[in-house]
C-alpha cells in the first residue's frame, strides 16, 4: 500500500522535533550536530531569536494579502537585495526551481523582445542541479532526473562541466544564455575554478549570451562572500537564490540586471505566495546579519578552521577518504568508502552530513557554527570513520 506522504524519498530513521543553534533533537533525546543544515538552508542555525522575531511578529500582523498590492516586506528585501548586489530588480518565488522557472523565461523573453526570436537556446552543464520542476530537471538533463517524464523541455543544450572549448563551440546564434552553479552541489561540491568563470564571463560578452548563475545553494554566505561569484570578480546578468535567502522559511529569488530583466513586464509573470510578508520578513532578518562584513569575514575564519581540520581527518582516514574539496563552509569528503556508509555512520556518532554525487559526503552547516562545534564535528566524524575502518577490518 502507496504511504500517505507519497514515497519520492529515502528518509533515514530520524525524527527530528526541534532544533537549537547547529543542533537538532532527535524524537528520542539525542542530540545530534547539524552539519547539513537541511541542505544549505538554515544559515542562521536552528530557531534563530532574530528569525524567530521577525517570523512571529509578522505572523501577528498579516501573513498574505496578494502580489496586487505593495507588500512592505517585499520592497524591503528586495531593496536589500539590490543594494548589495550586481541586481537591479528582484522577483521572488517559494523554492529554488521556481527561481529557475523564471530565470529561463526571464532569458528568452529578453531575445524575443529584441527581436532575436531564434535565441532560445541555454547551454547547462553535466552535474548540474536546477529542482525537479519540468525546467529545472530539462535544465540539467541527467537521466537519473528525466528519465520516465519526457517528453522533455527542448532548448537546452547540455555540455561537460568545466569545459570551456565545449562552451566556445556551443556557443551560436540561436543560444540565448549559459546556466551555471559556480559550485556545483548536488552534483557533488564541484567548483568551477574563478579564472574559468571569469572566461566564461568574458564569453557572454563577446557573444552577448546572458549568463545565469544558480547560487541556490552556494549563495547567501555560504562561500564567505555574500555570492560565490563575488570571489571571481564578475557578475552575472541573471541569478538564481533560495535555500539559505530564507534561513528556513520558503523564499526564494531571481535577481536580473534591469537590462536581463527589461522583458517581463506587466502580466508576463506572477505567483500568489512569492513575496509574501511572511517570507520577505524573514528574509530581511537573513541579509540583516548575512549581508556584513563582520559576518562573512567569521565565515571566512570558521571555514579555514574546518577544512584545515578536516584536511587532518582525511589523513588519519586514508581508507574512508580521499580529499576535502568545496569552497567555505561549502564543503566535500571526497570519499573511498560508500559516501552512505559515512552519512549513516555520522548518524550513529550524532552528526549530521549530507550525500551527494561523485561519491560525496556534503558539509553545510549553519554559517553561525562556533569553533568548538567544528571541533565536535570532526570528533564525532573521526568516530564515524574509525567505525567504517572497523567493518572494513572484518
Ligand atoms: C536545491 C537547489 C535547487 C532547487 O531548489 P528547490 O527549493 O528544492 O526547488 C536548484 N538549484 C540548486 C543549485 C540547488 O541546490
Amino acid at each position: 500500500m502507496i504511504p500517505s506522504v507519497l514515497p519520492t524519498y529515502t528518509r533515514a530513521p530520524l525524527t527530528f522535533v526541534k532544533g537549537e543553534g547547529s543542533w537538532l533533537i532527535e524524537a528520542d533525546g539525542r542530540r545530534m550536530l547539524d552539519m547539513g543544515g537541511g541542505i544549505a538552508v538554515n544559515v542562521l542555525g536552528h530557531a534563530n531569536p532574530a528569525l524567530v522575531d521577525a517570523l512571529t511578529n509578522q505572523a501577528q500582523n498579516l501573513w498574505h494579502t496578494s502580489n496586487l498590492y505593495h507588500i512592505p516586506q517585499q520592497q524591503a528585501l528586495a531593496d536589500k537585495l539590490v543594494d548589495a548586489t550586481f541586481a537591479d530588480t528582484v522577483f521572488f518565488t517559494n523554492s529554488g526551481t521556481e527561481a529557475c522557472e523564471l530565470a529561463v523565461k526571464m532569458a528568452r523573453k529578453y531575445w524575443f523582445d529584441k527581436g532575436d526570436v531564434q535565441r532560445t537556446d541555454i547551454i547547462t552543464f553535466d552535474g548540474s542541479f536546477h529542482g525537479r520542476s519540468a525546467a529545472g530537471i530539462s535544465a540539467a538533463g541527467s537521466e537519473k532526473m528525466t528519465k520516465g517524464f519526457g517528453p522533455v523541455l527542448g532548448g537546452f543544450v547540455h555540455l561537460a562541466w568545466d569545459d570551456l572549448d565545449a562552451i566556445t563551440d556551443a556557443i551560436t546564434d540561436t543560444t540565448a544564455a549559459i546556466l551555471l552553479e559556480p559550485i556545483q552541489g548536488e552534483g557533488g561540491i564541484r567548483p568551477l575554478p574563478d579564472a574559468n568563470l571569469k572566461a566564461i564571463r568574458d564569453l557572454c560578452d563577446e557573444h552577448e549570451v546572458l549568463l545565469i548563475l544558480d547560487e541556490i545553494q552556494c549563495g547567501v554566505g555560504r562561500t564567505g562572500k555574500l555570492f560565490a561569484h563575488e570571489w571571481a570578480g564578475i557578475t552575472p546578468d541573471i541569478m538564481m537564490v533560495a535555500k539559505g535567502i530564507g534561513g528556513g522559511f520558503p523564499l526564494g529569488a531571481v535577481l536580473a540586471t534591469e537590462s536581463a530583466a527589461s522583458g517581463m513586464t506587466a502580466g508576463t509573470h506572477g505567483s500568489t505566495y512569492g513575496g509574501n510578508p511572511l517570507g520577505c520578513a524573514v528574509g530581511c532578518a537573513v541579509m540583516d546579519v548575512v549581508a556584513t562584513p563582520e559576518f562573512l569575514a567569521e565565515v571566512n575564519r570558521k571555514a579555514g578552521l574546518l577544512r584545515q581540520k578536516l584536511e587532518g581527518l582525511v589523513a588519519s582516514h586514508p581508507d574512508v577518504f580521499e580529499a576535502v574539496r568545496g569552497s567555505g563552509l561549502m564543503l566535500g569528503l571526497k570519499c573511498k568508502a560508500l559516501n552512505m556508509d559515512v552519512v549513516n555512520a555520522g548518524y550513529d556518532a550524532l552528526v549530521v552530513t549530507v550525500p551527494a554525487a561523485d561519491n560525496i559526503v556534503r558539509l553545510l552547516p549553519p554559517l553561525t557554527l562556533s569553533d568548538d562545534e567544528i571541533t565536535e564535528a570532526i570528533n564525532r566524524l573521526d568516530t564515524a570513520a574509525s567505525q567504517i575502518e572497523a567493518t572494513l577490518a572484518l
